[in-house]
């Protein structure tokens, strides 16, 4: 199936303190605590690669700043083809 996230989340594993509270509240289950430890001897919380929506939920419950930025896919911008004589446009692909 077609990975369809609208946003993407980078965890700062040296911010996290893996409390657990941004993959309690992710709606799609997209977070999950890592199996290995961080230098703070804590299992830092991790992106799953899939189904973020990009609703910032996680990052507003994080009580670490600086722990998780939520990043909004943007869609690509529309190409508006050139207009030619006599008012057709031209493919923009
Ligand atoms: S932004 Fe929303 S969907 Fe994405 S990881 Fe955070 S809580 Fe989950
Ligand atoms: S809420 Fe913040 S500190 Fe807690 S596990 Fe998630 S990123 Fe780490």
């Amino acid at each position: 199936m077609a990975n369809l996230a609208r946003g993407k989340v980078f965890i700062n594993v040296d911010e996290c303190k893996g409390c657990g509270l941004c993959v309690e509240s992710c709606p799609p289950r997209c977070l999950v605590l890592g199996t290995e430890l961080s230098a703070y001897g804590v299992r830092p919380a991790a992106y799953t690669g899939k189904e973020c929506t990009a609703c910032g939920i996680c990052f507003y419950c994080c009580p670490e700043p600086g722990a998780i930025t939520v990043y909004r896919v943007r869609k690509p911008t529309k190409t508006v083809g050139e207009l030619q004589p006599g008012g057709s446009y031209a493919a923009a692909l």
